[in-house]
């Protein structure tokens, strides 16, 4: 108990040192790396972070850090009671019930949070894409997903997650981060691989179903990705993937590569996912679609009607479902 306090005031000290001196982008850095592994502290910062973003200014921010420091816990149930100002219900696709969603920010697709199970609008909208591929009826989950699709082979290109939670129950599935220190093929921890989707370690025709989530941006060379997962696809497999997409026309990329250096053609822009930032190499565009097609993809965009945007609190985005030709 005294530890997790300890673990507590000293995330808050972190982030009230960073706050004094950096933008926000860096406080964000500096305070998960000191606290991504312990979820009191990594909740409170967000919630701050998160407030201090959308909400509340910076000196509001700094007053709520200085009181936290005398008393986090009490911190911790003020700043949740002014998150929960801006929650309402939804079905939750991954839990398969109906529960509370937190709004966070601007992005369509990046909030309303799942109270249960912390998946996020993206998260949920490609949980809803694969009970619908897989042919799991309403009201959908991805426990039934998993007791429906028991012989599936599945590789997702992410450790953690709220849809890794459910799918490492299948005998047959797959996860991997990239750690450039890491051998790849062998694992980075128990169950979590070290693989470069540009250069998979698995065998050729392995999976019956690949799921990448916002990381094709971040590839320097994508096409060499869509060929491994390709070739690591079993003919009539489901590459089920999502992107930040605008809906614009046309592909750009951000970077050109010249005798193995990257020059950046347009301004450098990164994302952040709580942990690191990553650099983003491309935009992707409507022309995508036809580009999969040299690689044996037939590629469609899933989006939701207003019905089901309204149920499951998904206001935007879309899914992409690539199927692998036969040959
Ligand atoms: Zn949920």
């Amino acid at each position: 108990m005294l530890n997790r306090q300890l673990y507590i005031i000293d995330g808050i000290k972190n982030m009230t040192e960073a706050t004094a001196i950096n933008p926000v982008l860096e406080i964000k850095e500096k305070v998960f790396a000191s606290t991504f592994y312990f979820p009191d502290i990594y909740s409170i910062t967000l919630c701050y972070l998160r407030l201090y973003e959308y909400y509340l200014s910076r000196e509001k921010m700094l007053e709520l850090i200085t009181k936290a420091i005398k008393n986090p816990r009490r911190a911790a149930e003020k700043t949740w009671n002014i998150l929960r100002r801006t929650q309402h219900q939804g079905q939750c696709s991954i839990c398969g019930i109906e529960t509370i969603m937190y709004k966070y920010g601007k992005s369509l697709t990046e909030t309303n949070k799942c109270k249960k199970c912390g998946a996020i609008a993206r998260n949920r909208h490609l949980a809803i894409v694969l009970c619908k591929v897989f042919g799991v009826e309403k009201p959908f989950s991805m426990k039934k997903f998993v007791e429906n699709s028991k012989d599936l082979a599945v590789y997702e290109a992410q450790g953690k997650g709220p849809l890794n939670f459910h799918l490492k129950k299948l005998q047959g599935y797959a996860c991997s981060e990239y750690d450039p220190d890491v051998q790849p093929g062998s694992n980075i921890q128990e169950g979590i691989r070290c693989e470069d989707l540009q250069n998979l370690t698995f065998e050729d025709e392995t999976f019956d179903l690949v799921i990448t989530q916002t990381v094709f941006e971040h590839i320097l060379e994508p096409d060499k990705a869509w060929k491994e997962i390709a070739r690591v696809l079993k003919p009539s497999g489901y590459h089920i993937f999502s992107i930040p997409f605008q809906n614009s026309p046309i592909t750009e990329r951000r970077v050109k590569i010249d005798d193995g250096e990257e020059i950046f053609i347009m301004t450098k822009v990164y994302h952040n996912d709580g942990v690191r930032n990553s650099l983003v190499y491309t935009d992707y565009g409507l022309d995508l679609l036809d580009h999969l097609k040299d690689f044996g993809f037939s590629t469609e965009l899933h989006s939701l009607g207003d019905m089901d945007s309204n149920t499951y609190r998904i206001d935007g985005g879309y899914i992409f479902i690539s199927l692998k030709d036969r040959h």
